[in-house]
């Protein structure tokens, strides 16, 4: 991360746009709902809306909603917390590792690691840690469930230490656990908080104090507690590195919080650490430049595209993350990949409660763009200078099927529904260049059953997946003469994907290693950048 860089204008500098990261049941959830709760969503749910502005604009999405039959769940949520606006970004939550998952992690410039104080660092945390890692992600950390019975503190830090090779530093000390869990002391500002146990939703109360030796902690901490709490923070001041921010802006130091999301306790010390030391929009990697928040001129990518759960309609919403400039609704922007100029007349922007139409948004922000099909996974959106974003990456598959529809008639609608989830980004789908019939390819094995049932139930359409007799995809890259050459000594291997790019297909990794020798001019590879 650049340090050199000018100051960004105030509306884009209160931004944080981040993710939670989490192991299923270490309570991402239940932290959202009280994120939203202290974003002043959840008062503003129940809030008469006087403004006839306000009316206008939430009954015109709704209107929207009802004509287009759009559903879109909580991809995306905005709020605001003291000077900040956060903008929380969804990782899907099944645990199949997919590239949505990638994908939404280039959205965001944080994440939250929420883990379980007794459990620790899960399996799925590593994963999604590692993908954070390759992109350098600030990573805040949040141990949850204090109020059970959790691990030592010292063990809990040691262990997120060894295990995800970070430094660690405390921003909160845990004063006593499960049944005797009473609350933190705030290391980073000397205040004590204490938690409410008889009221989940109440804002815990908070002390301040002149440091560690303040008489005053001995009003609300047993003796025995009160000790061993001294004890620990001032070892835990001498073994462990201080809060760095330069150092957590760089994903090399992740600051922890303690506390219990269903319990509201924590979770307000953890937004003002996001906001204090949450990353400003970052610049975003392009060619042939990279775009940098304070530019003037509006530029966006997008890295999900969500289809419609209405039959009857095919519409989807582009959730487009702005990478640059003050964007206002009705702005003519450039479509990069066919170079068309599209009208941004029915933005999205996902207030936490209420969904609204953007009026405008600032770099950081995500927005939703509801659109027939023209905005895929990748695509750059400026003011008609020819950028594209780049590191959005599209893995080969692990995994191959051959799919066909349960009634040979409808083998058009078939080709319809997987081109639909192609360019959602929810499979690969690939043609055989002989042959009939089409060859799916997903990352976890999980997405079969999802796509075969969303296909059955979005196009009314039963298909069957069969196995496949290959195993490997790797897109096949070189001087159109090479490849060509390539493709008609190869065709029982050669498949077209959606974009209609050339795809090898093996079950060998001898062939792969083969084709290496024969064909210098060609190379396979297992990603490609989404165009
Ligand atoms: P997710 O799968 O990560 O979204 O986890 P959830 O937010 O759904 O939480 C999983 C379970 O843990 C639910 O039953 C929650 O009520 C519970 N839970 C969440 N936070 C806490 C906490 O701080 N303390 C306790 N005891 N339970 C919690």
């Amino acid at each position: 991360m650049d340090t050199n860089r000018p100051a960004l204008p105030a509306e884009i500098a209160r931004r944080r746009t981040f993710a939670i990261i989490s192991h299923p049941d270490a309570g991402k959830t239940t932290l959202t709902e009280k994120f939203l709760l202290y974003g002043g969503a959840i008062q503003m749910a129940g809030q008469v809306r006087a403004k006839g502005e306000a009316r206008r604009t939430r009954s015109d999405f709704m209107q929207m909603e009802k004509d287009r039959g759009i559903s879109v769940s909580a991809s995306a949520m905005s709020f605001d917390f003291k000077t900040y606006r956060f903008n929380l970004v969804d990782t899907p939550g099944h645990s199949d590792f997919s590239e949505d998952t990638y994908r939404t992690l280039t959205a965001v410039d944080a994440a939250v690691m929420v883990i379980d104080g007794a459990k620790g660092v899960e399996s799925q945390t590593q994963k999604l840690f590692e993908v954070c890692r390759l992109r350098d992600l600030p990573i805040l950390t949040f141990c949850n469930k204090m109020d059970r019975e959790a691990r030592d503190t010292f063990e809990i830090i040691d262990e997120i230490q060894e295990n995800l090779a970070i430094d660690v530093t405390p921003a909160s000390w845990p004063i006593g656990m499960g049944r005797d869990f009473l609350g933190c002391y705030d290391i980073l500002n000397d205040r004590l908080e204490l938690m409410d146990r008889a009221d989940r939703n109440k804002v815990a109360e908070s002390i301040s104090l002149e440091g560690l030796d303040d008489p005053r902690m001995a009003d609300h901490i047993p003796p025995a507690l009160l000790e061993k709490l001294r004890e620990e923070v001032e070892m835990a001041r001498e073994l462990m590195p201080a809060l760095d921010p330069q150092s957590v802006l760089e994903g090399h130091m992740t600051p922890i919080w303690f506390g219990s999301a269903v319990n509201s306790f924590g979770v307000q010390e953890l937004m003002n650490g996001i906001g204090t030391y949450g990353p400003e929009p970052q610049v975003q990697k392009a060619s042939p430049r990279e775009i940098a928040p304070e530019e003037k001129k509006v530029a966006g990518f997008v890295f999900k595209v969500q289809a419609n759960m209405d039959p009857k309609h095919r519409d989807r919403v582009a959730f487009v993350r702005l990478a640059s400039g003050h964007f206002e609704r009705g702005m003519k922007l450039t479509h990069v990949r066919t170079k068309k100029p599209m009208a941004i007349s029915n933005p999205v922007l996902f207030l936490a409660a209420d969904r609204e139409l953007a009026e405008e948004a600032w770099a950081g922000d995500i927005i939703g763009i509801p659109n027939h099909g023209q905005l895929r996974i990748g695509d750059t959106l400026t003011e008609g200078e020819m950028l594209k974003v780049s590191g959005i990456p599209s893995f080969a598959p692990e995994l191959l099927q051959s799919v066909r529809a349960g009634d040979p008639m409808k083998a058009k609608h078939l080709e319809k529904a997987l081109m639909q989830f192609a360019e959602e980004g929810a499979a690969k789908v690939f043609k055989p260049m002989i042959g009939s019939g089409y060859i799916v390819g997903v990352v976890g094995a999980l997405q079969f059953e999802v796509l075969g049932s969303r296909i059955e139930l979005e196009y009314g359409l039963p298909v069957r997946f069969d196995a496949s007799q290959f195993t490997s995809a790797r897109w096949v890259h070189g001087p159109r003469d090479a490849v060509e050459k390539f493709t008609q000594a190869n065709k029982q291997h050669i498949s077209y994907d959606h974009d209609g790019d050339v795809v090898y297909l093996t079950r060998l990794q001898w062939d792969i290693d083969r084709i290496e020798r024969d064909y210098p001019d060609v190379t396979l590879s297992a990603t490609k950048e989404m165009m």
